[in-house]
């Protein structure tokens, strides 16, 4: 994304003409963009040749998933439906695996019945599920089983899933009693041991930290593990102060790592995808101006983008045409829905803005459209993906007919 002649383009799109042909809000997505993070995540793990999931709750969009499956990435699904969409957009089955701490018995026969690669386990009550469904089946189903390694990743406390007190995986002492009780359950094979620390993380220590605290375990196991699963959670730069991840400690981390194992390692990485290529893009509706500040009210809201009002995330915000004036008053920019926490940003010093002019909201491709709902009724944001030149919609507008 660049100014070209003051206005906002991206892979030589203006967002402007975009905006007025495809009417806002929208998201919209760079092909090149998506496939530059995923070369750019293969090279940094090169030397470690790992499988790649794409952690598809960050983007849901079946034609995004196809793309990112071109490239040899497998899926990390965390529901029945994101299996289905994962499967619907090609994704081969033996690069899928299944996380998450609550999976039915429904679910549970899919995945089986669909030969992916690895259900991640994360109680040892499921485990017996798993088993009970396997028996019946008739078949022998590898695992993964989750580990909760008792780890800060520093990060937003509300995205921070490897701490004791998170509800994800199972504490050391529970691990070794689970790995006894594979050894003895005929239709279980554990084949992998999976973390993931928690997301939008931009230290390499908690990772490191993470590393030690799983050595340690398999040097007190003789069971031997074929996958390590890592998880994702590698952080982006959301704003230009923001660090970023020192990818190349972190695969020296893993190869240290694998000294004397013979492990193959999972990444199930979502935001560093795709989180920085996609952005929202919203018209300013109204401008309201009270004592200390203006509120520029958009026409998308928390329904459209939730990162903000749910963890107070912050997304960059820019003007789609250039003008140089600077507004005297600090700006606060809010959608229309009936909460107090629909808001994206407050910012000192934007430039100057008229009602109807369009804002770009940035790095939005991950647990933007993914996390919309219909929330005060209002339908769904149109997706487009802008590749070799041309611009395509990926989905629809939803209509109001649709959910009326
Ligand atoms: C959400 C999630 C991911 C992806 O996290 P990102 O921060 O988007 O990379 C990976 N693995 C599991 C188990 C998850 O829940």
């Amino acid at each position: 994304m660049k100014y070209i002649n003051k206005k906002l383009s991206i892979d030589k799109h203006y967002f402007q003409d975009i905006a007025q042909k495809y009417n806002t809000p929208t998201y919209c997505y760079s092909y090149s963009k998506l496939r530059e993070n995923i070369l750019n995540f293969k090279k940094n793990f090169k030397s470690i040749s790992p499988l790649i999931c794409f952690a598809v709750k960050s983007n849901t969009n079946v034609n995004l998933i196809q793309e990112i499956a071109k490239f040899g990435l497998g899926a990390d699904v965390v529901s029945v439906g994101e299996m289905m969409m994962a499967l619907k957009a090609g994704v081969n089955p033996k690069k899928i695996v299944f996380s998450g701490v609550g999976k039915t018995t429904d679910e549970i026969k899919y995945a089986i019945d669909k030969k992916i690669l690895l259900i991640n386990a994360e109680s040892k009550s499921e485990i017996e599920e798993i088993n009970r469904v396997a028996k019946i089946k008739n078949k022998i189903v590898k695992i993964g089983l989750r580990l909760n390694p008792n780890t800060d990743a520093k990060t937003l406390s509300q995205i921070s899933t490897g701490k004791k007190e998170n509800k994800f995986g199972v504490n050391e002492k529970t691990f070794y009693e689970i790995i006894d009780y594979c050894k003895n359950s005929k239709n279980i094979d554990l084949n992998c041991l999976s973390v993931h620390i928690g997301s939008q993380i931009l230290d390499h220590k908690p990772y490191e930290k993470m590393l030690k605290v799983v050595d340690n375990i398999l040097k007190k196991t003789s069971h031997k593990f074929e996958y390590i699963d890592l998880g994702g959670g590698m952080g982006i730069k959301y704003t230009d102060d923001s660090k970023k991840l020192n990818y190349k400690k972190y695969n020296l981390a893993i190869k240290k790592f694998l000294k004397n194992k013979k492990c193959k390692i999972i990444f199930e990485p979502g935001r560093s995808i795709i989180g920085n290529a996609g952005t929202l893009i919203t018209k300013v509706i109204y401008i309201k101006d009270s004592e200390s500040k203006k509120f520029i009210i958009l026409d998308a809201a928390m329904n459209d983008l939730m990162r903000p009002a749910l963890y107070g995330a912050i997304h960059k915000t820019l003007p789609v045409i250039k003008s140089g004036k600077v507004s005297k008053k600090t700006y606060e920019f809010v959608g229309p829905i009936c909460e107090t926490t629909d808001k994206f940003v407050t910012i000192k010093n934007f430039q100057e803005l008229q009602e109807k002019d369009y804002v770009a909201i940035c790095d939005a491709g991950a647990y933007g459209m993914s996390l919309s709902s219909n929330y005060n009724l209002r339908t769904k944001p149109l997706e487009l993906l802008i590749k070799n030149n041309k611009i395509k919609i990926i989905r629809k507008r939803q209509k109001h007919k649709e959910i009326i």
